[in-house]
């Protein structure tokens, strides 16, 4: 097996967001630290963190978003555009997330052409 450059360190990341995840209904507190811990291992390693990943981290306190739990989610209008509003439970910060559909709101890396090399 060909060795990858940073590997181990998105091993560790998604380990740590499985925690945070899991933590976000039982200890805000504690999922925030791991949420924490991620942005420092990828900023570390100088990794990019997963779209997908990255969006569920509250901006402010770190706490993974889930709804219901740690978070609210909310669909929006706003200029005739759509937009989902993410709100913490914990810090209570906001975050806009553009959602119109027929538009590709995908960033770079979600796109097929993003995918270099696929790592089993
Ligand atoms: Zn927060």
């Amino acid at each position: 097996m060909k060795k990858v450059q940073g590997n181990d360190s998105f091993q560790r990341i998604n380990y740590l967001y499985q925690i945070s995840k899991h933590m976000a209904g039982i200890n805000p507190v504690l999922s925030a630290y791991y949420g924490n811990l991620i942005v420092n291992v990828a900023k570390k390693n100088v990794l990019k963190i997963h779209p997908d990943i990255k969006r569920q981290i509250c901006k402010k306190c770190r706490t993974m978003l889930v709804d219901k739990t740690s978070g609210k989610m909310k669909m929006r209008n706003r200029n005739k555009s759509k937009h989902i509003e993410w709100t913490c439970n914990t810090c209570g910060v906001k975050r806009n997330f553009p959602a119109n559909k027929g538009k590709d709101h995908r960033v770079w890396l979600e796109r097929p052409e993003a995918v270099e090399e696929v790592i089993n």
